[in-house]
């Protein structure tokens, strides 16, 4: 058996893979035979017919929506003056409508549904004839902001499918949501939190150190990449619609730090000290090796490699990423560049390999020279998994505009994630700049250990007895 009759069967491709999708028929009677054999027709049309279990399941289902009994009810004010003009002259213009704002409430263990009946009329002004209802009806939303967080929640953090989000509220709280309800909230928390994300974004692109990596996703209509930028405590994804590094450039225009990247091409035209994923290069390099056994020269190559890298990492090891510390190890960089040069390389393979050292000279031990600069791309990486995550449930599914929603909302849940903020008590809290509520929670976290502690010390002058 020769190499050529070993097939990898993870490249070899199902033939009929279970892909969800309307197959095109060039014959048009096919395509009715098709629709004939749909789960839904089956059930209604043809099995129901001879059983008598699905005749029942079908007919008598309940249609009518209850409706929602409110929990509280608030009667909204006369207003005292015009929105427009501000006149005080102004009328009743029809008798009181009413709304119902659906939300949640939490409780310390559970959720339950919490309906508010608001009660309004319009009014009409004689000076500028505008009509309007009262101050607090313009301003709300029939989607109350627990029910907002817990939406996003699911979707962003738990990765649930809008679909389900859905159906789920909708059994559990008897909330009749209609289709594409959550999809809106989706929508309206992305522009809420617009600002936020470019906070991140802006505080990423003007830091002292950026990871960065891009991916590839699959929308209704085409494809794009999504870029991940992260540092030790913010993360940002954006989508371009090609891999083309121009966006990300103009981002990074002004940007005074450390780039971190693995070797894509896109990166090296940014202005700024740039440190090459060593870990990328390691790999390569090992492959490398693993395909050409025999290859003294690249054998050679790799042993300087790791005989340079090894003493390096054990100082990190040892004492962080420390500028202070590293620096020692720069003189065997330039050592390595010389042993280099001297070695006989014969393959076209190890020549690439010390042409790629030379052209990446001052992108690949710039970690030597700064403070807290990792000398891989991992952070980067790790920040992609989310993302990776979110996208097995929403590729080829969702738009364009429907994924920078999402990616919006997935930046503020990681960065708090990094930052050990709580993204569900985040988004239920209101606040949308995620520094204010970090100091909010830790005013909080302080006042709770203080109480603890007086507790504690009052239990134990009950417990303790008094010296005599
Ligand atoms: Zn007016």
């Amino acid at each position: 058996m020769s190499e050529t009759d070993i097939v990898d069967i993870n490249n070899q491709k199902r033939e009929h893979p279970y892909g969800f999708k309307r197959n095109k028929f060039v014959i048009s009677g096919l395509e009715s035979i098709n629709k004939a054999a749909y789960w839904d027709y089956q059930r209604e049309r043809v099995y129901l017919k001879t059983n008598p279990v699905l005749k029942k399941g079908t007919h008598n289902r309940p249609v009518t929506v209850k409706p929602m009994v409110p929990n509280q009810i608030i009667e909204c004010k006369r207003p005292s003056t015009c929105s427009k003009c501000g006149s005080t002259n102004i009328w009743e213009h029809n008798n009181r409508s009413s709304r119902i704002a659906v939300d949640l409430k939490f409780t310390r263990y559970g959720i339950k549904r919490w309906i508010t009946k608001y009660l309004y009329k319009r009014y009409i002004c004689s000076n500028c004839w505008k009509t309007f209802s009262s101050n607090i009806m313009a301003s709300k939303s029939h989607i109350g902001t627990e029910l907002l967080a817990y939406s996003i929640y699911q979707c962003i953090e738990l990765r649930l499918p809008i679909t389900t989000i859905e159906k789920s509220l909708n059994e559990l709280f008897e909330l009749s949501l209609g289709l594409g309800t959550i999809s809106h909230v989706k929508t309206y928390a992305a522009s809420t939190y617009e600002a936020t994300f470019e906070k991140i974004l802006m505080g990423l692109c003007n830091g002292h150190l950026l990871h960065a990596d891009e991916t590839k996703i699959s929308l209704k209509n085409g494809s794009g990449f999504v870029w991940v930028f992260a540092s030790m405590d913010e993360v940002a994804y954006f989508y371009t619609d090609t891999r083309e590094g121009d966006y990300t450039q103009s981002l990074l225009k002004d940007f005074k730090g450390v780039l971190v990247s693995d070797f894509y091409a896109a990166y090296d035209s940014i202005n700024c000290p740039q440190q090459k994923c060593l870990i990328h290069l390691i790999r390569d390099i090992n492959d490398a090796l693993y395909k050409n056994p025999y290859d003294e020269g690249l054998k050679q190559l790799a042993e300087g490699f790791t005989n340079l890298l090894r003493p390096m990492i054990e100082t990190i090891d040892r004492f962080g990423l420390k500028h202070h510390f590293l620096k020692k190890h720069l003189p065997s960089v330039d050592r390595f560049y010389k042993y280099l040069l001297h070695l006989g390389l014969v393959t076209e393979t190890a020549v690439k390999f010390r042409e790629r050292f030379e052209k990446n000279k001052d992108k690949l031990f710039t970690f030597l020279n700064h403070d807290g600069i990792p000398w891989n791309n991992n952070n980067a990486e790790h920040a992609v998994k989310p993302f990776a995550m979110l996208r097995n449930i929403i590729k080829g599914v969702t738009t364009e505009k429907g994924l920078r929603e999402y990616l919006i909302l997935l930046s503020i849940c990681e960065t708090c994630k990094y930052r050990g903020l709580d993204f569900l008590d985040f988004l239920r809290s209101g606040e949308k700049d995620i520094d204010v509520f970090a100091a909010s929670q830790q005013r909080r976290r302080r006042s709770t250990k203080i109480r603890h502690t007086s507790e504690v010390s009052e239990n134990l002058g009950g417990l303790v007895a008094p010296l005599t």
